[in-house]
């Protein structure tokens, strides 16, 4: 296995968007996008669970209505590979506000809402190893 801890983020396809039927599509596009998928699998996160992830929002306002929907069904965690994975994934998802997101992004065409906008992306190649690590062990990566 070759270790690429710059070329990696991580990503989640959030309850709303599994809800919804829309996993295939959004996969579709990651591997459109040029992403290698290094490892993924369906979770379903306790309210503890989604509170540890984003534990950096705790004293944010709208923590609990975040922890609640991240909670709220089965979710799809990533490890993605590209080159500039952070930003090219970023790019992709589009801006938090599905409704101030550009045309042709992921939360534009997925996203309902500013709390449930249908992917999650790592904002920082620092917090996309945490992040990995916090869903992923070793053996799950490819
Ligand atoms: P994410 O971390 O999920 O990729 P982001 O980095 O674009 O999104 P953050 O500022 O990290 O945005 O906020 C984390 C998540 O919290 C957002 O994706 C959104 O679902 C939710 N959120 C952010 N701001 C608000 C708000 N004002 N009201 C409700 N939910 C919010
Ligand atoms: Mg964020």
């Amino acid at each position: 296995m070759t270790e690429q801890t710059g070329n990696l983020t991580f990503g989640i396809i959030k309850p709303d968007a599994v809800r919804g039927g829309k996993t295939g599509a959004v996969l579709q596009r990651i591997t459109d996008g040029g992403f290698k998928i290094r490892a993924m699998k369906l979770i379903h996160m306790t309210k503890k669970e989604a509170e540890g992830f984003y534990e950096v929002h705790r004293e944010r306002p709208f923590f609990g209505e975040l922890t609640t929907f991240m909670s709220s069904g089965p979710c799809a965690v990533l490890a993605l590979e590209r080159e500039g994975a952070v930003k090219a994934w970023r790019d992709l998802m589009g801006a938090t506000d599905p409704a101030k997101a550009d045309a042709g992004t992921l939360r534009k065409e997925f996203g309902g809402s500013l709390g449930e906008n249908a992917v999650h992306g790592s904002d920082s190649e620092e917090n996309a190893a945490i992040e990995v690590s916090y869903f992923f062990s070793r053996l799950e990566m490819v």
